[in-house]
């Protein structure tokens, strides 16, 4: 280790998944994979490093017969018609042809086995790829600005920030053993788009009068993050120049790694040291590592999108469009990834972007070429306008892979939104996420309405149920949903969200939201 692991000085202090972190570093557990486990099989994994594939981007899925799902990062949610063409293959070779977007714009595959790993490492290191840190206790996929470069609502370019942070993160051994995940943004988007105040750490667009000229930068928040018990991020009051973010961002890590706490897992993240010291402590102990910088400018995110595209938009580069297509639930195909690849070389820049809310963009489509692409058949299925419910529904991967799951949420949040589309006529969208347990990788906390699976004891047995929150909303005014009384049957969940969508169009004031309501 380059720096000194100052928590292995109080080993009373550390939960027992420390210690096969001290035993061996996550990253190490790329070359077992490849040089052992890959070559003598599923079989020949011992437990304790199945703790630390994670670190390969890999947990094992459901059913535990040897199969493994894997995420692959796409930092800033920006792919090459070329990656996008690798990710098929690979789906299709090894993955049963799946693929799901993720709420992090990574991209997620199931059905993989052991002997597949190295030739996958392999195919996504062609193409600059990596499946490396994209899960664990460790800096993970970078989230940006889907827009990023062609979007007229984003202060700057982010691409350099973005390009230096993986390259700097990614297989960094002073930063691979963290107290537990660890999430960053960095978006320039007015409308918030890379939903700041969830993350670990977020730079969000800000400006500052220095010197008599108007200078563009960035304002940063600590300690946001989701799970059983979500906070809000806390912002720092500084204002941090473009090429400052990596200071800042490698002075915030080395807090959280040697200060995080490590007794309890579940208390583990950012989120708690910062509610633990307070934002004013933990910037004072920050500007111990990295200096004094000066205090906020304007902030200038006046908005949450959600990180919405559907349609067809003006980029700022005049007689190019980008075009945002519904990916329904997130999950896709090879067959489809494919199809992206050629859309975006035919008609596009070459270029496929993915987001936050499951979904993906083509970009640099001239405006002579839009009609032509809007008539593909593809986008019969991945449309650009989709039905009002089945645009806004965000779903996790839930039972039929996760092994952490309660219940099943891809299909069911699939037939609920096409049963609202057919069943409720409401004139705004209404943004619904299901989570299969606790951890929140839907994002149900910022949704208009979330629903958190669970069971419920019925005289026939334990039967799977959901919880049900209302009111989320991230942005100047964000605040987590809040939870209604009691619980609803699985089987009744789209009846029961029919009705609650009818109450609020019958008892709303004009222009009231979800969260306003
Ligand atoms: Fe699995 Fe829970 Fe995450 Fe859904 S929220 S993917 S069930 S861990």
């Amino acid at each position: 280790m380059a720096y000194e692991a100052v928590w292995m000085k109080d080993p009373d202090k550390l939960n027992k998944f420390e210690f096969y972190k001290i035993e061996k570093d996550g990253l190490d557990i790329i070359r077992d994979i490849v040089e052992k486990y890959a070559k003598e099989g599923f079989a020949s994994i011992p437990q304790e490093d199945f703790n630390l594939f994670k670190w390969a981007g890999v947990y094992q899925q459901k059913p535990n017969n040897g199969h493994f799902m894997m995420r692959i990062r796409i930092p800033g949610g920006v792919l090459t018609s070329a990656q996008a063409r690798v990710l098929a293959d690979i789906g299709r070779d090894y993955g049963r042809g799946l693929i799901d977007v993720t709420t992090r714009q990574a991209i997620q595959y199931h059905w993989l086995e052991i002997e597949h790993f190295p030739d996958i490492f392999d195919r996504l290191a062609s193409v600059g790829m990596s499946a490396v840190e994209a899960c664990g206790d460790c800096p993970r996929t970078i989230v940006g600005n889907p827009l990023v470069g062609i979007d007229r609502d984003e202060l700057m370019d982010t691409t350099p920030i973005v390009d230096q942070f993986e390259q700097f993160f990614l297989n960094n051994r002073d930063f691979s053993n963290l107290p537990r995940k660890y999430k960053m943004s960095i978006s320039a988007n007015i409308y918030n788009n890379a939903s700041a105040e969830i993350q670990c750490l977020a730079f969000t667009p800000a400006s500052k009068v220095i010197d008599g000229k108007e200078v563009v930068g960035f304002h940063a928040s600590v300690g946001g993050g989701l799970s059983a018990k979500p906070h809000l991020g806390k912002q720092l009051d500084m204002f941090i120049l473009p090429d400052e973010c990596l200071k800042v961002a490698i002075g915030v890590t080395t807090l959280f790694r040697d200060n995080g706490f490590r007794e309890k897992r579940h208390y583990a993240r950012l989120k708690y040291l910062v509610a633990d010291w307070g934002v004013g402590k933990f910037q004072e102990e920050l500007v111990k590592l990295i200096g004094e910088m000066p205090p906020r400018g304007d902030d200038r995110v006046v908005g949450w999108n959600g990180s919405y595209f559907d349609g067809v938009h003006a980029q700022k580069q005049n007689g190019l469009n980008y075009v945002g297509l519904n990916i329904p639930v997130g999950r896709t195909s090879s067959d489809e990834f494919d199809q992206l690849a050629d859309l975006a070389d035919q008609y596009g820049d070459g270029t496929i972007r993915t987001t936050i809310s499951q979904n993906v963009l083509l970009t640099g489509v001239p405006d002579d070429k839009v009609e032509a692409l809007l008539a593909h058949p593809l986008l019969q299925r991945l449309t650009p306008s989709p039905n009002r419910f089945m645009s806004r529904t965000v779903s996790c991967t839930g039972n039929e892979f996760c092994n952490l799951a309660i219940v099943e949420t891809k299909e069911r949040a699939r037939r609920v939104a096409a049963y609202l589309d057919e069943h409720v006529a409401i004139d705004t969208p209404v943004r619904i996420h299901f989570i299969g347990c606790p951890n929140g990788c839907g994002q149900k906390h910022v949704a208009d309405i979330g629903l958190q699976g669970s069971l419920i004891k019925t005289p026939e047995g334990m039967v799977d149920a959901f919880d049900i929150a209302v009111g989320g909303q991230l942005g100047p005014e964000a605040k987590f949903n809040t939870v209604l009384k009691g619980r609803i049957k699985g089987e009744e969940v789209q009846v029961g969200i029919a009705k609650l969508v009818e109450f609020y169009k019958e008892q709303r004031h004009d222009g009231e939201s979800f969260h306003d309501f």
